[in-house]
């Protein structure tokens, strides 16, 4: 009986809190993009993060795949600067999304580290509006997945640095850790990534 009340108190809070930061948009030019640029990481002979033979390079061309589906249903002209297993260098990445006006760049990929405990979800920004876009999705890609949250932070990685649009790189997660690595091998996980993406592109744009 306690838990239905506190229950939808977090969820409100939750909403409260993705709400808040979003609004802070309103003073930016979110809202004006019709257009968004989808760059699944890595191809080709680059693997990306690897275990065994789940490979990055796949999963986040699966990821950039459901996005771009979920995203013209919803009226977006979408771009993907690569659309199978080939390999394409950064600045070809980032003249393709350049090329673009009225549009946002959404870089994905999965993650990997030795240590092999490491797990969760982490949204880069590089520039003052790619951070507001980074806390759009990746609060909802945290309510999406319910996975370890690590946040939104800055970094000078070279797609989202050079990118003359507002930018974010995700990680979806990691392919060293094993608990991690059996829910990116499911169709759900991704589309849930996918989702929360898209979930976050729709409140960016709202926040006009
Ligand atoms: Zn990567």
């Amino acid at each position: 009986m306690f838990l239905k009340p506190l229950f939808l108190m977090k969820a409100f809070s939750q909403f409260f809190i993705i709400a808040t930061l979003c609004l802070f948009s309103s003073i930016s030019q979110a809202g004006n993009f019709r257009t968004v640029v989808i760059d699944a990481g890595h191809g080709g002979h680059d693997n990306g993060g690897q275990w065994g033979r789940v490979y990055e390079k796949h999963l986040a061309l699966d990821t950039a795949y459901r996005l771009e589906g979920k995203l013209k249903a919803l009226g977006y002209n979408t771009v993907m600067t690569r659309r199978s297993d080939y390999f394409i260098s950064l600045p070809q990445r980032v003249s393709t999304g350049n090329s673009y006006r009225n549009a946002i760049f959404v870089s994905i990929h999965y993650n990997y580290t030795w240590k092999q405990e490491v797990s969760g979800l982490e949204t880069f920004y590089y520039s003052a509006e790619g951070k507001t876009l980074a806390d759009c999705v990746h609060n909802n890609l945290i309510r999406r997945t319910r996975t370890v949250d690590r946040k939104v932070k800055y970094a000078r990685f070279y797609v989202i640095r050079n990118s003359a649009l507002p930018a974010v790189l995700v990680e979806g997660g990691f392919v060293s850790n094993s608990p991690e690595r059996d829910r990116m091998k499911s169709a759900w996980f991704r589309e849930s990534i996918a989702q929360g993406i898209v979930d976050g592109i729709q409140r960016y744009r709202r926040g006009m």
